[in-house]
């Protein structure tokens, strides 16, 4: 990805991956350990058990060894799961593992970690092998939301945590804030937003919590324990806005803000529609004109890599019509939104002259705006309602 879309983040900004002719090529590595599952987690996730965690990066070394050649990465996200669970000599031979299958060091690497397995040590293995960005689940300051969640660490292992990373020099720091969350009002999320401010990290990103089947929050919401409420959720966008914006973090996408030159970038790539591979469980890839996924379950994923096998779960072959719908629902996401002709000239689908009267009607409503002649992007209205105009795209 190019160098200058760092600088491209600003409200009205085109991202520059919607400019670039060549996709960028980002790599994607889940790591599915978690030692405890939080009340709200949907990801692919489980607790190690004997020799899982050695045996992932020999699992690792064999699915990389799977795609011919070295990568022109750009930028590297490691996900999970937690990463943080691997023991420093173990996120050492992962990091040169990754390194050893690129053709140059990545623009960003991003790691995420939980607060409670943050070590110097760990943090030293990750610094020297080449990552540029931590991402800290916070998710909450406050100790009695932390206890609802069900996350392992308390308020003072966070504020540790992020001032160990921090100590040991990493480009860029990002912090996970969850909003919404049963039992919380609107002071005490602002109390949160202020603490994670008063921090100084780079990046902050926040989520409304969601109701996600097979979670144990589902279950609550299926008992009537907990229930969603629109209009709270919206006030908590609103004053996720105001706060953030007033304290230098502009809003790049519906949830992540950054200040100038720290937006993720193998985000912004992959909602650009542009190339990844993943590695690992339930890792998706979106290459060659496919997109495919790695069975979520570890000993499939182990027998398929045995066998010589990626990504044999959900396998779509790409078509400008489903890139051009997916351009338009994450790019509208996006505060810089999408620029219209450069998305049709890349992905020409012919639900096109649907895709132009759906733009010409968010702005008659109030949704849009033309940033530029083609540049569509949603007003704070079409924020707030942008799983809609989500579903609107796709009802085209
Ligand atoms: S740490 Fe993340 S992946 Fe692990 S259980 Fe919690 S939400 Fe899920």
């Amino acid at each position: 990805m190019p160098a200058q879309m760092e600088k491209s983040l600003t409200a009205g900004a085109l991202p520059e991956q919607e400019k670039a002719e060549t996709p960028a090529l980002g790599l994607y590595l889940h790591v599915p350990f978690c030692a405890t599952t939080c009340e709200y987690c949907a990801f692919f996730q489980v607790r190690p058990e004997g020799d899982d965690l050695g045996r992932f990066l020999r699992d690792i070394d064999t699915e990389l060894a799977l795609v011919p050649g070295l990568l022109p990465v750009q930028t590297v996200f490691w996900g999970g799961g937690t990463p943080g669970l691997l023991p420093a000599k173990h996120l050492a031979e992962l990091c040169a593992s990754v390194r050893g299958k690129l053709v140059a060091a990545p623009l960003e690497w991003s790691v995420e970690m939980a607060p409670g397995t943050v070590t110097r040590d760990r943090l030293a293995a990750l610094r020297d092998g080449g990552v540029t960005r931590i991402s800290l689940g916070v998710q909450s300051l406050q100790p009695g939301l932390l206890e609802a969640l069900g996350r392992r660490h308390s308020r003072e292992q966070a504020l540790r945590a992020y001032e160990l990373v921090r100590a040991a020099g990493f480009a860029s720091v990002n912090l996970d804030l969850i909003f919404a969350v049963p039992g919380q009002d609107s002071e005490c999320w602002i109390r949160d937003l202020e603490a994670a401010i008063a921090l100084a990290p780079d990046h902050i990103s926040t989520y409304c919590l969601t109701f996600e089947e097979d979670t144990a929050l589902f279950v609550k919401l299926s008992q009537g324990k907990v229930k969603p409420d629109a209009e709270k959720e919206a006030a908590f966008y609103e004053a996720t806005w105001d706060t953030l914006g007033s304290a230098g973090f502009a809003q790049y996408e519906i949830s992540n803000y950054a200040r100038p030159g720290h937006a993720c970038r193998h985000n912004l790539a992959t909602w650009g529609m542009q190339e990844w591979l993943g590695f690992g469980p339930a890792a998706a890839s979106q290459h060659g004109g496919w997109r495919y996924q790695n069975p979520p379950n570890l000993p499939a994923w182990r027998d398929d890599i045995a066998a010589g096998r990626r990504g044999t779960a959900e396998r779509v072959a790409l078509c400008p019509e489903l890139l051009a719908a997916d351009a338009l629902i994450f790019g509208l996401r996006c505060n810089a939104g999408v620029d219209l002709a450069v998305t049709q000239r890349r992905f020409p689908a012919p639900a096109w002259p649907g895709y132009r009267a759906l733009a010409a009607r968010l702005v008659g409503e109030g949704l849009g705006e033309w940033a530029a002649p083609e540049v569509l992007r949603l007003t704070r209205r079409g924020r707030l309602l942008a799983d809609s105009v989500g579903t609107a795209v796709l009802e085209v």
